[in-house]
């Protein structure tokens, strides 16, 4: 029997998400953070898995992790709403916001989860394409496309092009359309201090900051994020949202994490220069195009992408992401920053696979 054609017309078409995961001796395909937990903050979350419970259902909104990320950023606990990773607060958003005749600006290339969700919310997707040289954002047709729009999707850093998104026209979307305007901020901890929105939310109740515990915090695994924004926004998400979704586990291992995040700080700090050292690796490298990011990851366009791609998983055991396919994004790969050796072994292989190419 197939039942393909009794699925919701909408739904037609979707597959299973395939990452494209084989086991590799060097990982730096998904954006994690591929350094070990600080000992401090891997103790606190040990400890408090021993303390939580596993019969008990959790508390739905996880009101003491709200209280701490509320905390973190000067907000209180209404304007923060967890999920069980940032992409279920995306889906949620889309659910709630979008629906059919509805419209969702965003500006590709970017995260694929946008186009994905909304097309499975049903809404309209417009999108105001980057710049293919430098992937700046087009202002004037942003503003235009928004005018009508239910929600704008900006990502800051974007992934997968790094770049930073300008908050003067953050704030001139939130003045001249009555869209709602999200900003994805995933990656903004490797960023440079002041990148953030966020100080924008308590006089801007149309304005969205989503942030997870997946890059920097380390914890992809876990699957926690959360959205800060005005109380009656997450209200909206606190009726649509399946009131389970984050576990007591992830409830425990996220607060833990929150307390003691100033453990972190010098694993982010030696990402980011490890991200200036890649970057600058990469450049010497013959033929091969790479662009300035702000976040844990470094576009690149390489001459035969797909090749190289399959060559530095078959024959050195490196896994990075391949975006050749992707509109905008011809030869591009994306290289995820990992530790101070992980980053060697890319650098060598590249560098051996490109000389033999050229
Ligand atoms: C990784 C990522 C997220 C959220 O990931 P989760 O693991 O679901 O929290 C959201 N937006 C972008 C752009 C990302 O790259």
């Amino acid at each position: 029997m197939d039942v393909s054609d009794r699925l919701r017309p909408a739904l037609r078409g979707f597959e299973p998400y395939d990452p494209a995961f084989s086991p590799c001796r060097v990982n730096l395909s998904a954006n994690e953070n591929t350094h070990e937990l600080p000992g401090e903050l891997r103790a606190a979350i040990n400890a408090a898995l021993l303390a939580t419970p596993l019969n008990r259902y959790p508390d739905p909104m996880a009101n003491e992790l709200r209280d701490a990320l509320a905390a973190r950023h000067g907000l209180a606990r209404e304007n923060i709403c967890v999920g069980n990773g940032g992409d279920e607060l995306l889906f949620n958003l889309l659910f709630a916001f979008g629906g059919p005749g509805r419209r969702v600006v965003s500006c590709p290339p970017d995260f694929s989860e946008y186009a994905n969700f909304a097309a499975m919310c049903e809404c309209e997707v417009t999108p105001v394409w980057r710049s293919p040289d430098d992937f700046s954002i087009d202002a004037d047709a942003l503003l235009a496309a928004a005018g009508d729009a239910a929600l704008v999707i900006l990502t800051s850093p974007n992934n997968p092009t790094g770049d930073l998104l300008d908050r003067a026209l953050v704030e001139r979307l939130l003045e001249r359309t009555n869209a709602l305007v999200l900003v994805d901020e995933a990656y903004v901890e490797f960023a440079p201090k002041g990148a953030s929105v966020m100080d924008l939310l308590p006089r801007n109740p149309r304005l969205m900051v989503l942030r997870t515990l997946s890059k920097a915090f380390g914890l992809a695994g876990v699957r926690v994020g959360y959205l800060a924004a005005d109380p009656a926004v997450v209200d909206a998400l606190g009726a649509v949202r399946q009131i389970y979704s984050v576990d007591v586990e992830a409830q425990a291992v996220a607060l833990a994490a929150v307390r003691h995040r100033d453990a972190l700080a010098p694993v982010v700090a030696d990402i980011v220069s490890e991200r200036e050292r890649l970057f600058a690796g990469l450049t010497e490298l013959p033929g091969v195009h790479v662009w300035p990011s702000a976040a844990n990851f470094v576009l690149a366009r390489v001459p035969g992408a797909a090749e190289v791609r399959r060559r530095l998983r078959d024959e050195h055991s490196v896994l990075v992401r391949d975006f050749s396919a992707t509109l905008g994004l011809e030869d591009c790969l994306r290289l995820s920053v990992g530790t101070r050796e992980e980053n060697d072994v890319l650098l060598d292989a590249l560098s051996v696979i490109l000389r033999e190419e050229a």
